[in-house]
């Protein structure tokens, strides 16, 4: 499993933050956050909720690899929380993750490894790179579920759909704590095969509270190479974008970021 990136409060946080002060939301922030600063909570790994052999034979080795711990200690060496956040494997019935207010707990569902390697197998040759790939999105997926979580508990404003919001938060957070853009891509290449959005587009689908994946995809694609133009290039020169997003994706990201920033600097940790 790759390296779960924590973040600490940077110093561009205080210039960014007043820079906004004039449109209140960091001053909201900031007042949450100065009822919140103390360490009274963490993310706490809970038992799994299953019921297949199969799936508790699965969570048993992901257990012992550690994946949501090393998660939940990542996330609890960057962040003051002002209770504990629960994150557990489940069975759901169907291939999903969830972040549950009334318990505070994030949900993962076992299914999505099914789902994720029969996306990424008719993707890469090698298992290795089948590997890579799922544990990148699932990694992806569990900050987009730590964006519900937190927007919960930190009281973070929410001006557009909360879904893009969280998107955000994970993007974010696997980019700047560094070494996550490959989790990044990852998430986009299982948006961009989501099976769900292929062919027509109905009703529900236009009232839903998410993106379309397509739209989640060049939105993930676009801060991973905004973030770095030119270590980045090829997402650009293999098409994964179009050049005329490309061009604004580097102050979107610029952007995201210091609203991030922003929004937890009362919650990060020094
Ligand atoms: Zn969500």
């Amino acid at each position: 499993m790759s390296v779960v990136p924590a973040l600490r409060a940077r110093r561009v946080v205080p210039a960014a933050c007043a820079a906004i002060l004039a449109l209140a939301a960091c001053g909201q922030a900031t007042q949450a956050g100065s009822a919140t600063r103390e360490d009274l909570g963490d993310f706490v790994v809970r038992e799994a909720l299953l019921e297949t052999d199969e799936y508790v034979d699965l969570a048993n080795q992901l257990s012992e690899e550690g994946w949501l711990e090393d998660i939940a200690e990542a996330l609890n060496a960057s962040l003051n929380l002002p209770v504990d956040i629960g994150i557990r494997f489940a069975e759901c019935g169907q291939s999903n993750a969830f972040y549950l207010p009334d318990e505070r707990e994030i949900q993962m569902c076992l299914e999505l490894f099914d789902g994720e390697r029969e996306v990424f197998a008719a993707y890469f040759e090698t298992e290795q790179e089948i590997e890579d790939a799922v544990a990148g999105s699932f990694h992806w997926t569990v900050f987009h579920e730590v964006g519900h979580a937190l927007v919960d508990v930190l009281d973070i404003p929410v001006t557009g759909r909360e879904e893009d919001t969280a998107d955000s938060l994970a993007t974010w957070w696997l980019i700047d704590g560094q070494g996550g853009e490959a989790s990044t891509i990852s998430a986009a290449l299982s948006f961009y095969t989501d099976p769900s959005q292929a062919g027509e587009i109905d009703d529900s689908e236009y009232a839903g509270d998410h993106s379309f994946s397509q739209q989640r995809y060049y939105a993930l694609a676009c801060h991973v190479y905004g973030s770095d133009p030119e270590g980045y290039a090829y997402l650009l020169e293999e098409e994964w974008l179009t050049p005329e997003r490309a061009e604004y994706c580097p102050a979107e990201f610029e952007r995201l970021s210091a609203s991030w920033y922003a929004l937890l600097a009362p919650h990060l940790k020094e």
